[in-house]
Order: C-alpha cells, then structure tokens, then sequence
C-alpha cells in the first residue's frame, strides 16, 4: 500500500528538553493506517527520535561525498546508520542560504539512494516566478535536473513547496496545487520513462486549518511541515485530515 507521508520538517528548532516534550503525549491512535508520520530533527536529535519509537525519522541534509575531508558534513551512510529512513533534499532555504543547484541535489540524491535512504526531493518557484507565469516551468525544471534516473516510487517523494508559501502563513490555491502537482506527476514519469507513481507531497504554511482542504486533492499523498511541526498537537491534528 502507498501511504500518504506527513513530514515534520524541523529545521534548526529543538533542544533535549523538546524532544521529551513533543512525545510527552504524542497519540497517534487517531490516525489511519495509510498515514506514515516522519519527523526530520536536527541532525545530532535524530538518536533520539529513533529511540521514542514514534515516528519514522528523517535527516534534513546529506553530503553528496561518500566519506573523507569535508569538515561538518553528513554522509548518507551516517544518516542511515544513525536510524534514518529518510533524507529531506534541495529544501528552498539551502537553495537559498548554502546555494544548493538542481545538480548538486541530484549528486545528493544519488548518494543518499545508493545508502538505501527515501529522498524528499524539494521543488517550487519563487514569488516572482510565479507572478511572471514562470512557475510550471521552473518546477519541471527543477525536477529534470534533481532528480536523478535511480529515482523510484520506493526510494524518492517529491515536495512541491512553493518558496513563498513557506513560513509566510501564505497557501497556494488548491486549483494551482493540484495543476503543480498533476504537472509534475507527468514531468517525473516522462523523465524516469516509467507509469511508476512517485509520491507528491505539498508544503508551505500547512496546518490544522487547511489540512483538510489540502488533502482533498487525489493529486496530493501528504505534507512537508515547517511551523505547524513543532506543535505535536497541530502536526497530529494535520495527520487526521490525511487518507
Ligand atoms: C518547510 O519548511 O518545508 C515548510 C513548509 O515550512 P512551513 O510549514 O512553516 O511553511
């Protein structure tokens, strides 16, 4: 069965004491079968996170080197060795603030599907290129350069996440969700030469609120959460609108 994915993206928010806190009265009887909850801490929480049993868990980053001299790294091999499943790749805030390229996200997918790690391969325009009706093809783009030809349904998740939806309290229209999503579903078949259907899944300002809206949509198999994520109760509460 493919199950939807709902991934707390944590970024550089946590400490021991909020590790302990979040899974203090984390119930997750309420939530379907076909749900699978991830949670993507800083790197050095990810023992922990393993250990709380939950959840699956996730890196945020990876090196695209196997192992050697590159001081502060994380190899894909650490990642899975620590107890990861998953590796979160090409987040709008590398692109952005480490000056990440498609093809440097490519390198790191690659390495971190030859470990035996899922990559969310993230994608998704800037304001300006979505005011200038750029959008669906920057997405594809993206998305021909990212994603590397041993991407599978069981090893790759792509995250359409618009740039400015993303902690902005912001939401794409459902209409132009579904249009990325239907957009990029055709882009990755057409590039992997395959009908194999990878999962899609949408971030950028999602929460209780919006869920349900959000989840509606055939073309959407789960959420990529900033903010929402570092509530338990909000990110549960976003897990039950999720089928
Ligand atoms: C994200 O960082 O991937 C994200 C979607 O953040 P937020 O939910 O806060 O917009």
């Amino acid at each position: 069965m493919i199950k939807s994915l709902i991934a707390a993206n944590w970024k550089m928010n946590c400490s021991n004491e909020f590790v302990s806190e979040f899974f203090n009265d984390f119930d997750t009887s309420g939530i379907s079968e076909a749900v699978e909850l991830l949670v993507c801490p800083p790197a050095l929480y990810i023992p922990r996170i393993v250990k709380a049993d939950a959840v699956s868990v996730g890196g945020q980053d990876c090196s695209p080197h196997v192992k050697g001299a590159y001081t502060g790294e994380i190899s894909a091999e650490m990642l899975k060795d620590s107890g990861c499943e998953y590796v979160i790749l090409g987040h709008s805030e590398r692109r952005q603030y480490h000056s990440e390229t498609d093809d440097l996200i490519c390198q790191k997918a690659e390495a971190a599907i030859s470990k035996g790690l899922k990559t969310i391969i993230c994608v998704g325009e800037t304001q300006a290129e979505r005011e200038s009706g750029d959008a669906l093809n920057i997405v594809t783009g993206q998305i021909l350069s990212a994603v590397p030809a041993s991407a599978t349904p069981e090893n790759c998740v792509i995250a359409y996440e618009p740039v400015w939806a993303i902690g902005t309290g912001l939401t794409a229209e459902t209409s132009d969700i579904d249009e990325m999503h239907q957009e990029i579903k055709k882009t990755v078949q057409k590039h992997l030469a395959s009908e194999a259907m990878i999962r899609i899944i949408y971030g950028g300002s999602v929460k209780p609120e919006n869920a349900e809206e959000i989840f509606s949509l055939e073309s959407v198999h789960g959420a990529l959460i900033g903010g929402a994520s570092l509530d338990p109760q909000s990110f549960l509460q976003i897990a039950t609108h999720a089928k």
